[in-house]
Parts: structure tokens; C-alpha cells; sequence
């Protein structure tokens, strides 16, 4: 017998995590704002709950996958809690995550936050390589890893609910970092005649092969405290090298305001007089 699930929010994402619950045979109770969007999901199996406080009463385990922190407290505000163990899969900031975690205790339940790094078409896919971080409630998640791993893997962070946003919030920066750099690269080449799709491999390529050895080294400098060990791009030469992609940027009438501010942040880690580090200098100015 699976353990049963109740689920609140059937929006593209709710959706998709309903059906691998339902395909792996847990019983499943969904409640959803609008109830048109359940009406498919009741004829593959799922109950369908009258309101959202009969939807947390029928089972223990409560997942919701609403739209933002408020909603949540809209849709959970009039239901009972006590007793129940509420996994919250709603993308939230770590402030959030964390009051949230108090509220849910107040209530008498356990709590877990999650922040999810896949989008809906990786649910259910293990080849896809989706997951969710949680943090919160160690006991909670043990207890129940086994049915959250169902839609998607589980990474736990720790018990400060705030860490699964917080490592959320983390990679997903990374990767806007990573597309202001692609959009820069596409730029540049735009007015000639080069076809993209060529262009692309080679980008995506070296964007990868980059990746990997700059993070670990980022890494093991924060750990160490010493920015200068097996550095192969020292800051003085990367800097030396910041007029060669400003006047190119000109030369293709580029805005340089994607990476400008980066290499503001270089001019000045070299200008305290750190030209033998890489650029993991850089994350000490950012510190407020
Ligand atoms: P959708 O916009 O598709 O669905 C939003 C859901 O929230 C719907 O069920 C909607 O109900 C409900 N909702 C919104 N406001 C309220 C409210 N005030 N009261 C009751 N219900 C409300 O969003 P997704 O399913 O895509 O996303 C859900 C969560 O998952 C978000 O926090 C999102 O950040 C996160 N996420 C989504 C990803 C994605 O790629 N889609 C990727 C990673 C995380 P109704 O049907 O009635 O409008």
C-alpha cells in the first residue's frame, strides 16, 4: 500500500507532479482554485476534494505547489493543520520559507520547504536529471523521502527551512549570469554573416568546459582563504585583456552593459593590489 498524498495547486507544475503519483499508484487527493483543472486528473484516479480544508484532512502528508508565498497563506489560512506534515514545493525566498516554517509550527504540523530546479516536462523523467532541494524538518523528510522522490530526485540541505530557497535562489543566479554571457556572445556576432545555429555548439561547448574547473576552484579558494593556488588566468592579465572586449563590443555595435559591471568589479579587486588571484576576489566586494 503507497502512502496517500494530498496535493494543492494543479498548475502546470502541480500538475505534472500529480501524475507521477498517481502512475506509481499512491492515492492522491488534489484541490485546486479553479476546479476545472482537476477534472482530468479525477478521471486517472485522483480524488478530488470539495475545498482545500477537506483536501488537508485527508491525509497526513500535504504538499502545495502554489503560485507564490501569499498564495499559499491564502489557500492553507483556513484549514487544520495540527498533525499534518506540509511540503511546500512553492518557490519562496529564505525570509519566507523560514516564517513559514514558524507559522506551520504554530499550527502544529511539520514543515519542509523545497525549491524546485526542474521545469514540468522533467517531472517523472529520471534521465532528466530534475530535482528539488529541501530543507526543513529532517524527521519529515526521512520519513517520507521515498514518495517525494517519486516526481523528482531529493537533495536535503539541512534543518533551516530557509536553505532549499536560499540554494535555489543560488544556482538559478549562476544561471542568469550564464545567459547574460550567451546573450553578449550571440550579440557579437549577430550583424556578420555567421549562422548561429554553427556558432552555437561551440558556445555551449566552451561554456560547459568553463564551468566546471571555475566553480571548484572558487570553491577550494573560499575554503582556503588563499585566492592565488593554481591560478592559470591571473586578474592582472584578465584585466589587461577588458579593452580587447569593450572595443569589440564597440566594433559590433554591442552594449558592453551586460559584462561592464563585471569587469568594474576586476578593475577594482586589481586596483587593491590583488593581480596574482583569479576572480574569486570579486566575491569578497559583493559582500554588503
Ligand atoms: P501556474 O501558474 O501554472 O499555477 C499556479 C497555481 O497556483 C494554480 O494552481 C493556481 O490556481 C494557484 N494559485 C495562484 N494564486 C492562488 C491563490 N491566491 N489562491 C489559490 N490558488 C492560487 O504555476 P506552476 O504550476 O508552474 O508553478 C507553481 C510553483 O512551482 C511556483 O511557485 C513556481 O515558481 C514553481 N516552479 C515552477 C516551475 C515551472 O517551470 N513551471 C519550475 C520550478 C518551480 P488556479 O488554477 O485557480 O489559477
Amino acid at each position: 500500500e503507497k502512502n496517500p498524498v494530498t496535493l494543492l495547486g494543479l498548475g502546470a507544475m502541480g500538475t505534472a507532479l500529480a501524475r507521477t503519483w498517481l502512475a506509481a499508484g499512491h492515492p492522491l487527493t488534489v484541490w485546486n482554485r479553479t476546479p476545472a483543472r482537476a477534472e482530468a486528473l479525477a478521471a486517472e484516479g485522483a480524488e478530488v476534494a470539495d475545498s482545500a480544508a477537506a483536501a488537508v484532512a485527508a491525509n497526513p502528508l500535504v504538499v502545495v505547489c502554489l503560485l507564490d508565498d501569499a498564495s499559499v497563506e491564502e489557500v492553507l489560512g483556513g484549514t487544520d493543520l495540527a498533525g499534518r506534515d506540509l511540503v511546500n514545493l512553492t518557490t519562496s525566498n529564505p525570509a519566507q520559507a523560514r516564517a513559514r516554517a514558524e507559522w506551520a509550527r504554530e499550527r502544529g504540523a511539520r514543515y519542509l520547504d523545497a525549491g524546485i530546479m526542474a521545469v514540468p516536462p522533467m517531472i517523472g523523467v529520471p534521465e532528466a536529471g530534475g530535482y528539488a532541494f529541501y530543507s526543513g524538518s529532517r524527521e519529515l523528510f526521512e520519513q517520507h523521502q521515498e514518495t517525494l522522490a517519486v516526481p523528482m530526485g531529493t537533495t536535503y540541505v539541512g534543518e533551516d527551512a530557509g536553505f532549499a530557497a536560499l540554494y535555489d535562489v543560488a544556482l538559478l543566479s549562476a544561471m542568469y549570469g550564464m545567459f547574460a554571457g550567451v546573450s553578449h556572445a550571440f550579440a557579437l556576432i549577430r550583424k556578420e554573416d555567421i549562422d548561429p545555429t554553427a556558432f552555437a555548439p561551440l558556445l555551449a561547448d566552451w561554456v560547459v568546459a568553463m564551468a566546471q574547473p571555475a566553480v571548484h576552484q572558487t570553491a577550494d579558494h573560499l575554503r582556503s582563504g588563499d585566492y592565488t593556488t593554481n591560478v592559470v588566468s591571473n586578474l592582472a592579465m584578465q584585466v589587461a585583456g577588458v579593452p580587447t572586449f569593450l572595443g569589440t563590443a564597440e566594433q559590433q555595435g554591442v552594449s558592453p552593459e551586460l559584462l561592464a559591471p563585471f569587469f568594474e568589479l576586476m578593475r577594482r579587486r586589481l586596483a587593491e593590489g590583488n593581480g596574482e588571484e583569479d576572480l574569486t576576489g570579486v566575491i569578497d566586494l559583493l559582500a554588503r
